[in-house]
């Protein structure tokens, strides 16, 4: 099995579902008492949060290119970035490693695609839902995206960064999350993406009428593919 560094923190809330959930893919597929070989580079959010409300990509991308190749002179052999926003600084990261690095756009197009569906609602941060490098990233492989109205992208934001990531889950946003989705549905999509790694502690699986695809959970198993194969 091959050692998985994960950049996280971004949020804490939703790494400790990747930690989770990796592990507990891992002792499925081995069973016994196997766990996952991790190791994991916790941000403090508000440096990061910092960063990106002052724009500064291009430090933010720097600060997670070093601290992978960190993650690699520890010994990881399979880099995860625990956060779909963060993705936008991925090509630095990329170019900073020789490892694999399993960006998280791949993994969720493959699973949307692996249902045969081809038009997808794409719920995440203001950065994911409006900049190119997500939507692109999916389009590019054969999806539709549709993205909510510019006022319900700024509510899902809002309640990102104001409840989600300091751990604050309202039945209100569980609500208007809802009504974001059934939204998107009537509009086209096939299914939802929960682009943001803390939407799925707010709205699970099961609370939504259309196929859901989870990002932190899909990017979570596609990782543990990779350190097994
Ligand atoms: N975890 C988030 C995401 O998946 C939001 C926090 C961040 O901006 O990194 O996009």
């Amino acid at each position: 099995m091959k050692t998985i560094g994960l950049l996280g923190g971004m949020s804490w809330e939703s790494s400790v579902l990747y930690e989770e959930l990796i592990n507990t893919e891992v002792r499925e597929k081995l069973g016994g008492t196997h766990s996952a070989d991790l190791v994991i580079r916790s941000y403090n959010f508000a440096e990061i949060e910092a960063l990106q409300t002052a724009g500064e990509w291009e430090a933010a991308g720097t600060r997670l290119a070093d601290d992978a190749a960190k993650l690699v002179a520890a010994g990881a052999e399979v880099i995860g970035l625990c956060s779909n926003t963060m993705h936008c600084v991925a090509p630095a990261i990329e170019a900073a490693v020789e490892v694999p690095f399993v960006h998280i756009c791949d993994a969720i197009a493959a699973e949307v695609h692996s249902q045969g569906l081809t038009s997808i609602g794409l719920l995440g941060t203001q950065f994911t839902m409006e900049e190119g490098f997500y939507r692109e990233r999916l389009e590019a492989s054969g999806l539709s995206v549709l993205v909510p109205s510019s006022e319900e992208q700024q509510m899902i934001h809002t309640v990102i960064y104001e409840e989600l990531v300091q751990g604050v889950l309202n039945r209100s946003s569980h609500e208007d999350f809802l009504d974001a989705i059934d939204r998107l549905g009537s509009s086209g999509a096939e299914g939802v993406i929960a682009g943001c790694t803390e939407i799925e502690l707010l709205v699970s699986e099961d609370d939504v009428f259309v196929p859901y695809f989870a990002s932190t959970e899909i990017h979570a198993r596609e990782l543990v593919r990779i350190a097994l194969s």
